[in-house]
């Protein structure tokens, strides 16, 4: 036992239980008990806690000496003393555990309150997104057609030369092929020029269905770059095929749409154009919305301003496609998607829609 009590720590303690007897251990007890409520209660952080816990309740806590220096005790003390100190140290592992469960929750309500939303503070500016103008222009076309009963048609963007030139009447070495000037991927492959070789891929994939009634949207690619011109843009094709189709429904068809696009008072005219795949073929212009029709700067005082090239589906392009021109007829039309825009928001650069200036786009 004499080689136990030398790893006490310094013995003054003991040394006094000797002297004085269990007065000394029971003083010495009620100052820890004293020291360590006051100090259990002083702390903020769970940390503090931890450290508490070991400076009394450790190996080689306060606590846990005392209880080995009743060694001292006689053996008369030690049951009374054994008891007072399984209580202190019992109801100090009891405050611990306490006070730990109060500290989570003060931690937790903190937590909480940093993430309570205060409503008296002024709100927070959220950037909202909009649509862009050629997808708003987009979409009404879209609803304008199919509430007329066409369907939307879709082909690639990288095109066979078949589809894009070939199957509609624009032959190798066609003097036509120059105005629409591509970006070829190969001899044969190219970015596509138009949504035309969409009529292509519809109607022979319908033939000899009837009728075929499409509207074709998408991305066409030339090598153009103006103020009018963009290398890449936006065109809408529309293909009608059926019995007895004549230029009175093309005419009636585009008079529809221009008057729910740019208002109730607009009139269409025809002039007669060239296309390789419609014969006869037609620029159709609107009655200017600006002056209507009176004459202004915008539509250089014709009081016209093209919207969109069209015509009769050619019987070539009938016959490639898989209908007999004997038996059905067709007309198409196809317009440019930043044309309409610029128009319908007086917007008098084809390249703002493309560099995505947001004062442009927030308007
Ligand atoms: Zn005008």
């Amino acid at each position: 036992m004499a080689k136990q009590r030398r790893e006490l720590p310094p013995q003054t303690i003991s040394s006094r239980i000797v002297k004085e007897g269990v007065q000394a251990l029971r003083d010495e007890l009620e100052r820890l008990r004293d020291e360590f409520n006051q100090k259990v209660a002083a702390s903020k952080e769970l940390e503090e806690l931890e450290k508490l816990r070991v400076q009394f309740l450790g190996k080689k806590g306060e606590i846990t000496m005392l209880m080995r220096s009743m060694n001292d005790l006689s053996a008369a003390e030690k049951p009374l003393m054994g008891k007072l100190l399984n209580e202190l140290k019992q109801a100090a592992a009891r405050e611990i555990e306490k006070k730990k469960v109060e500290l989570n929750e003060q931690f937790q309500l903190r937590e909480q309150e940093a993430q309570r939303i205060d409503v008296t503070l002024p709100g927070r500016n959220f950037n909202t997104g909009r649509k862009h103008p050629i997808t708003l222009v987009l979409e009404e076309i879209e609803d304008i057609f199919t509430s007329m009963g066409f369907q939307i048609g879709e082909g690639p963007d990288v095109e066979l030369d078949y589809y894009n030139f070939e199957a509609l009447n624009l032959p190798q070495e066609h003097p036509a092929r120059d105005m629409q000037d591509s970006f070829y991927i190969d001899k044969e492959i190219l970015l596509r020029t138009h949504t035309s070789p969409v009529q292509v891929r519809t109607m022979q994939k319908m033939a000899p269905e009837l009728p075929v009634r499409i509207i074709a949207p998408g991305k066409v690619y030339r090598r153009d770059d103006d103020i009018t011109h963009s290398p890449m843009f936006l065109q809408v094709e529309g293909l009608v095929v059926d019995r007895d189709i004549s230029m009175a429904d093309l005419k009636g068809t585009l008079l529809l749409f221009a008057r729910e696009m740019f208002g109730e008072g607009r009139e269409i005219r025809l002039r007669p154009s060239f296309f390789p795949f419609t014969e006869p073929s037609a620029e159709v212009d609107i009655s200017c919305i600006i002056c209507n029709g009176r004459g202004c700067r915008t539509c250089g005082e014709t009081g016209w301003l093209e919207i969109l090239g069209a015509g009769l589906v050619h019987p070539r392009v009938l016959e490639n496609c898989g209908y007999d021109p004997e038996e059905v007829s067709g007309f198409a039309f196809g317009m440019g998607v930043e044309r309409i825009a610029m128009l319908k928001y007086g917007i008098d650069d084809i390249r703002l829609f493309y560099v995505n200036d947001l004062r442009m786009l927030r308007q």
